[in-house]
C-alpha cells in the first residue's frame, strides 16, 4: 500500500494497493499514468499495451516510464515500493493533475524522510 501527495497542487491519492489488491483479481497491479486523467490509475502491469480504462488510450507505469520521473534514487534498496522485481524508486514523478515533476509516493509502512 503506497500514498501519493503532489506538494505543487495538493494532489493526493491514499490508499493504492499495489499487487493483487482487494478483489483478488489476478495480475500485478502498479500505478499509472494517463495523460489525459487528472489521478493516478492502478493497472495491470503484466498486460501488454496497457489502456486507460476511461479514455481507452495507452497510459504509462510509473515504474517504467522514464519521463515520468526526474531525480530518481537508483538505489533499489530505498526504493518506495518493490513488487515482483518492478520498483518504484523515490523520485520526483508526474502529478496527473498538474502535469508538474512533484509527486511524491511513500510506502505507508515506512517513514523515510
Ligand atoms: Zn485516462
Ligand atoms: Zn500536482
Amino acid at each position: 500500500m503506497i500514498k501519493s501527495f503532489c506538494k505543487n497542487c495538493n494532489y493526493k491519492q491514499d490508499n493504492l494497493s499495489i499487487g493483487y489488491g482487494f478483489d483478488f483479481t489476478r495480475g500485478s497491479m502498479m500505478p499509472a499514468f494517463c495523460e489525459a486523467c487528472n489521478k493516478i490509475q492502478l493497472a495491470d502491469m503484466a498486460k501488454e499495451n496497457v489502456i486507460c480504462k476511461i479514455h481507452k488510450t495507452p497510459i504509462q507505469f510509473y515504474h517504467e516510464d522514464e519521463s515520468l520521473a526526474i531525480d530518481a534514487n537508483p538505489d533499489q534498496n530505498q526504493a518506495v515500493v518493490e513488487w515482483e522485481g518492478a520498483y518504484i524508486l523515490k523520485a520526483k514523478y508526474k502529478c496527473p493533475q498538474c502535469k508538474e515533476h512533484s509527486l511524491k509516493f511513500t510506502n505507508k509502512g515506512i517513514n523515510w524522510d
